[in-house]
């Protein structure tokens, strides 16, 4: 399976045919031609590079077919939508159940999707620097099950780095970086999201109520409640006495 086999199926599609994709090798059913411009003729001394796996077949598969189109409407992680937009000058992240692009309003959310990623999932990040972000470059994950250890890849302009779910958990713990893929990670992402690092430990002091909502204490809140009215809801007063019967003494009787 490959990362334009996964954006199909994220598209409801699949890639099928006798024939292999121009740009990344999957099966192509000769429907949509390539989009590469001309190779060399004559008049090229040198030959154009190019990154396509089979250049020389004319093809291209599905899922390469919905990346390459041009202005489309693309959803982002974390919501919202932007309209004609190129795919290839996006950052991605694709599973099974769709693609979104990635803006860096959607690295928090990132974060939390690689804790706990799915079994199958392509992350293709991209900067300013990269023209276009292609998918048949992109690596695909795709496990069976998922350990602390089990290594996953993912693209920054191309170039593949791995991480581990014990290592980005020990980045959100400790805040340091524990592999030189999740440092390349953070120094994209940008830092860990508070919400996903552990605080300071709050110090607990034993048999002390806790205190009211006001920063008043228990006892001072519950006799203000009572004096400012004389209709106290009885589901509140219930509520409070049991919290703390010696407050309130002998009133309740
Ligand atoms: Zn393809």
């Amino acid at each position: 399976m490959l990362a334009s086999d996964l954006f199909a199926l994220a598209h409801q599609a699949q890639n099928s045919g006798p024939d292999r994709c121009h740009w990344c090798g999957a099966a192509c059913a000769r429907v949509w031609p390539h989009d590469e411009p001309p190779g060399p003729t004559v008049f090229h001394v040198r030959r154009p590079r190019t990154s396509a796996r089979f250049p020389g077949n004319s093809y291209i598969c599905t899922g390469c077919w919905y990346y390459r189109r041009q202005r489309v409407t693309i959803r982002f992680l974390t919501g919202g939508w932007q309209d004609i937009q190129t795919p290839a000058r996006h950052a991605w992240w694709i599973t099974s159940h769709g693609a979104w692009g990635v803006r860096s309003a959607d690295h928090a959310k990132l974060y939390e999707l690689l804790r706990k990623p799915p079994l199958r999932f392509v992350l293709a990040l991209r900067s300013d620097a990269c023209a276009r972000n292609e998918l048949h470059l992109q690596e695909l994950n795709d496990h069976e099950a998922l350990r602390a250890d089990t290594k996953l890849r993912f693209t920054i302009d191309h170039l593949v780095h791995e991480y581990t779910i014990h290592e980005l958990e020990s980045l959100l713990k400790t805040g340091a970086g524990a592999s030189p893929g999740v440092n390349a990670l953070q120094r994209y992402l940008g830092p860990p999201p508070a919400a996903l690092t552990p605080g300071p430990q709050e110090k607990k002091e034993r048999g002390r109520p806790p205190d009211a909502p006001d920063g008043k204490s228990t006892q001072a809140y519950l006799a203000g409640k009572i004096n400012a009215s004389g209709a106290l809801a009885a589901e509140a007063l219930v509520q409070d006495v049991q919290v703390l019967p010696s407050a309130i003494g002998g009133s309740s009787r």
